[in-house]
């Protein structure tokens, strides 16, 4: 999976600056450690147990942008396969230990995924 969620690629410094224009206070690339999974997230409310991921597009199967590579199908069947089960995986890891994930695509743009962001912040149970 090396290669695959990349630190500081440009719709993650995007969303991170205008998240920050809004004041708000996160932490980025925070690794979280839930169940035997380790988790890396790119924008992390810890407080309210918000983990943010920004997905990229081919490498979680956007419906827009995530077509399959004409060549070798079947390794990327099965890589990108292999992507979306963990992504469940990780989803399902997080909910059971308290903490919302929300998944953004790498071409959302950064205004929206603040809204998206604030929207899951005043759902948050802080505790
Ligand atoms: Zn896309």
């Amino acid at each position: 999976m090396k290669g695959n969620r990349r630190a500081n690629t440009r719709p993650e410094v995007a969303l991170r600056s205008a998240l920050h224009r809004r004041g708000l206070r996160f932490r980025t690339d925070h690794l979280l450690r839930v169940g035997d999974l380790r988790v890396k997230a790119d924008v992390v409310f810890q407080r309210q147990r918000l983990a943010v991921f920004v997905d990229g597009c081919f490498w979680h199967g956007c419906p827009e942008h995530g077509h399959r590579p004409k060549v070798n199908t079947d390794y990327w069947s099965l890589k990108l396969e292999r992507n979306r089960r963990r992504d469940a995986r990780v989803n399902a890891a997080l909910a059971g230990a308290g903490w919302q994930a929300l998944r953004l695509w790498e071409h959302t743009p950064a205004e929206e995924g603040v809204e998206q962001v604030l929207a899951s912040l005043a759902g948050a149970n802080t505790r």
